[in-house]
């Protein structure tokens, strides 16, 4: 085989790797004193369906959520994400997580180490960790990515994006994934470095 350049995956953690919905219906549970079964599961961006109608009341729940209840470390893995990007690993696909976690200031160290902790725990491979808002400035050849507005702009730059499903992305065009084996599968057929 001739040797080339890595194709470098682009990961997102939050509602990629890890479900960042599941865990915050709890946080946001205690935040609001109810069950969680009074909270929808099928939210959208924003959480308005959770009654929070601005972005500070976002911004507070959030806060709340990663220092005080240590979201960044307890979210639940989403099935698949060891497998199959161990998978791609082990094919000659660069992993390279990019998250914009680094928003709450002085609360940096902590976030990072939550993050780390988390990934080593949950054993999810990768070779370049990046704390980024701007992601396609990281260079990666294929994404992941579940957040709309991240979508529509990486794809607006002409950068190949594959949408992870979820209720906040029923909008968003082809190419969809609605779990890690279609991931999986969309990378090794349709991707860029595809044979
Ligand atoms: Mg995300």
């Amino acid at each position: 085989m001739k040797e080339r350049r890595k194709i470098v995956i682009g990961v997102d953690l939050d509602g990629v790797c890890a479900d960042f919905y599941r865990r915050m219906r709890e946080i946001a549970a205690e935040w609001f004193e109810c069950s969680p079964g009074d909270l929808s599961e099928d939210v959208s961006y924003g959480l308005s369906e959770w009654g929070i109608t601005d972005r500070n009341q976002y911004e507070s729940l959030h806060r709340f959520a990663v220092t005080q209840r240590e979201l960044f470390k307890t979210m639940p893995m989403i099935p698949g994400a060891r497998k199959y990007l161990r998978m791609l690993s082990d094919e000659g696909y660069r992993i390279r997580i990019i998250t914009h976690r680094l928003f709450i200031h002085y609360f940096h160290a902590s976030a990072v180490q939550q993050t780390v902790d988390w990934l080593d725990s949950h054993g999810i491979p990768y070779w370049d960790l990046c704390f980024m808002k701007e992601k396609e400035q990281v260079g990666a050849d294929i994404y992941v990515e579940d957040t709309p507005d991240n979508i529509v702009q990486l794809r607006g730059r002409g950068l190949f994006t594959i949408c992870f499903a979820n209720s906040t992305n029923r909008h968003i065009a082809s190419p969809r994934a609605a779990s890690w084996r279609e991931v999986y599968e969309i990378i090794r057929e349709s991707a860029p470095g595809a044979e």
